[in-house]
């Protein structure tokens, strides 16, 4: 009898199972690695196949054995009910919120939230009838108090982007559940489901940019959303519906990637908390905006919930403007000046907050987001030393 791995078992560690999650090998011929099946049309044996789709695979668009593979890893990854696999992180916010949103629907969306999820919500779900309000990331249990009859989702994200702020995830979901019929969302990208299981904590449907931790190399873009029973069937009608299936390199890609993880974000996190722990009280810099350090307000709540940190935190520099933080970015000689994270390689931003309506700060100076990579520490705060003595002039 041929020897079987299953990725399946919740007794084993994160490494592995992150090493065998997804595709049994002996599924096809013992490779280790899935194919990359490339296909729109798939073909049926006999008429009456074709007229009751009574086979597994019917068309590109609803899957192929490499999509499977990586959804049913992000199945155990997250212990949902099934997974969909789009073509962007920004694809795995809006799919999901087209799926359970209608014309007079009310959506509760946290003010922290991701810049293009915000211009979504304020643009196209506009046109559509939905009325956005943003609220409070630190609100908890108080957002009760914000539900109407016709809020048919509460949005969240936790940390917050660029600024990371802590949600009250628990107390949400609560609020949520003793109002009835509200469907709760979360973009867990930072925590990865490594370190945050959102539907263990009753989190409805768990969103993730694939296009950072799990795939890192920064070379591919790729969104999942992960649902509970609940909310599967919807889920997966409407991304039926909308005709936006991830391509076959890419769910390769991503799979590829989570092998390696854990290892990575480990590394990257610890990488990022002892530059974080590094630059507090450093002279230049006001404040360190990281859910691991003892000194940040969501602290207790990123003790409380979640079992690690990714390599992502903000600092605020001690006065000045963007002057300043154009001097400390373009003194910067390993750090990249670019958008996205959690790939091996360092980069630096200069945050906007203008859109935000409640959690704007206050900050004392420019807010510089860094994404913390797999180089030496050493080099990185050697670099950052530079930034920030040309940001003090
Ligand atoms: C990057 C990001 C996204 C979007 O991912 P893309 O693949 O770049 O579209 C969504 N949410 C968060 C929190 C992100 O950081």
């Amino acid at each position: 009898m041929a020897k079987r791995q299953s990725g399946g078992k919740q007794n084993h560690g994160s490494n592995t199972r992150l090493a065998h999650m997804g595709h049994d090998p002996f599924d096809f011929h013992g490779f280790v690695n899935p194919p990359v099946v490339n296909a729109s049309t798939v073909l049926f044996p006999d008429a009456a196949t074709m007229a009751g789709r009574s086979q597994k695979y019917v068309y590109g668009t609803r899957g192929t054995p490499t999509s499977d593979a990586l959804s049913a890893a992000f199945d155990e990854l997250e212990g949902s009910a099934g997974t969909i696999l789009v073509p962007s992180g920004l694809a795995a916010v809006t799919v999901p919120l087209l799926a359970f949103l209608a014309a007079g629907d009310h959506l509760l969306c946290v003010d922290s939230v991701y810049g293009p999820t915000r211009l979504f919500a304020d643009t196209m779900l506009k046109r559509l009838g939905v009325e956005t309000e943003y609220y409070d990331p630190a609100i908890g249990a108080g957002v009760a108090a914000l539900i109407r009859p016709n809020t048919r989702v509460i949005f969240t994200e936790s940390p917050g982007s660029n600024t990371f702020e802590m949600q009250d995830i628990p107390a949400i979901v609560a609020a949520a559940q003793a109002a009835g019929d509200i469907v709760t969302m979360i973009d867990n990208t930072w925590a990865t489901p490594l370190n945050f299981r959102a539907l263990d904590f009753g989190v409805d449907i768990s969103i993730h940019a694939a296009t950072k931790y799990p795939s890192d190399h920064s070379d591919t873009l790729l969104g999942s959303v992960s649902a509970n029973q609940r909310t599967w069937k919807r889920l997966h009608d409407a991304f039926i519906a909308l005709g936006v299936p991830a391509g076959p390199q890419e769910c390769y890609q991503v799979l590829r990637g989570l092998r390696t993880m854990k290892l990575r974000l480990d590394k990257q996190g610890e990488n990022a908390l002892a530059l974080a722990r590094w630059l507090e009280g450093k002279p230049g810099v006001a404040r360190v905006l990281h859910p691991a350090l003892a000194s940040f307000p969501g602290h207790d709540l990123w003790k409380r919930d979640m079992k690690g940190a990714a390599g992502l935190f903000a600092i605020v520099l001690d006065g000045g403007g963007t002057e300043a933080a154009h001097r400390f970015l373009d003194a910067l000689e390993i750090f990249g000046l670019g958008y996205s994270w959690g790939g091996y390689e360092s980069l630096a931003v200069h945050v906007n907050l203008s859109d935000r309506v409640v959690a704007k700060g206050p900050y004392a100076g420019p807010l510089i987001r860094l994404q913390i990579g797999l180089e030496d520490v050493a080099d990185l705060k050697a670099d950052i030393e530079r930034g920030l003595r040309a940001a003090a002039g």
